[in-house]
């Protein structure tokens, strides 16, 4: 293969990651022109260009040396992905499980009860290993997709499938009983690395990700008090943040106190912050991070 100076990253061309992986890639300061086919998106100014394919295809393209990086799902590298490649950073979107789901009227009192049973999934590699650890046979049957009809359909007596809210099985009259997998969208790399300058894009997109993953839903709160309110404040604050307090000008007694929250600060929050003493209260986005 020819040697690639630019740094190449397969994303989900269109599904549940899509949007989110390009939302953290312009939050990354990386834009983008996509090509007339859909199939290649070329970097404007970092030399990163992205390659948008079915997630499936994620870890075969970088464990051939197509793309250097990927945004898949764990359940995706978990199941396909060899051994050449590395999680580098978890993503925090696309989360959700893979889970064992039986018909509501079923018993289970855990994995023994699935002993014997057919269970329907996309993920027979995942199923089979976690049977496995379990110490349970039971048959494993690969379907490509709508997994979660096959117990009506008589094909199957369970299934193992991914879950975020739940909506999905009890629609389908199913019940959640055990997890497989605890899965989220992971940024994945070739194991080695490659050393050339490649190497150098990487690392500004992993500082880059670090600062946008680090804040994400952070909320900067600015306030001013006097000083003796403080403790109260501070007590009031969600996710016990370290708060700057800073003496006014002029007005000895007022502070103005900053502090970074990791959660979105409500309006009831911002309420019992004003009843324990606040002032001018001003509730701030925070985009990205240096340290
Ligand atoms: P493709 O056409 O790219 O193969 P797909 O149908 O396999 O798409 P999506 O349904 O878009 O994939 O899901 C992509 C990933 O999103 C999953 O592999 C999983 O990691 C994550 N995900 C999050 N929640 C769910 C959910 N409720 N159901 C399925 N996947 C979910
Ligand atoms: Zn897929």
């Amino acid at each position: 293969m020819m040697p690639r100076e630019r740094l190449r990253i397969a994303v989900q061309k269109s599904g549940r990651l899509s949007d989110p992986c390009f939302d953290l890639l312009d939050r990354c300061g990386l834009r983008f022109r996509r090509s007339r086919d859909g199939l290649f998106c070329f970097g404007d100014g970092e030399p990163v260009d992205l390659l948008l394919v079915r997630d499936d295809d994620i870890p075969g393209l970088i464990g051939q040396g197509v793309c250097d990086l990927g945004i898949v799902g764990r359940n995706v590298l978990a199941e396909f992905g060899g051994g050449a490649l590395r999680s580098l950073r978890d993503l925090g979107f696309g989360c959700c499980r893979l889970a064992i789901a039986v018909p509501q009227e079923r018993a289970y009192t855990g994995p023994a009860s699935l002993a014997g049973l057919r269970i329907a999934t996309s993920y027979p590699n995942l199923l089979k290993g976690w049977l496995e650890r379990q110490g349970v046979a039971a048959e494993v049957v690969t379907l490509a997709g709508s997994v979660e009809i096959a117990p009506r359909l008589g094909t199957a007596d369970a299934i193992c499938d991914l879950v975020q809210s739940g909506a999905t099985l009890i629609a389908n009259q199913l019940r959640e009983v055990d997890c497989v997998l605890g899965s989220e969208a992971v940024l994945v790399a070739a194991d080695p690395l490659p050393a050339d300058g490649r190497r150098d894009a990487i690392e500004l997109l992993l500082r880059r990700v670090d600062g946008v993953t680090r804040v994400r839903g952070s909320r900067l709160l600015l306030l001013q008090a006097a000083r003796d309110c403080v403790d109260a404040i501070v007590a009031a604050l969600p996710g016990a943040p370290r708060p700057t307090v800073l003496q006014m000008d002029g007005e000895p007694g007022q502070v103005m106190l900053q502090a970074l929250c990791p959660d979105e600060l409500g309006w009831r929050q911002l309420e019992a912050i004003q009843r324990a003493g606040a002032r001018e209260l001003f509730v701030l986005p925070v985009e990205r991070a240096l340290a």
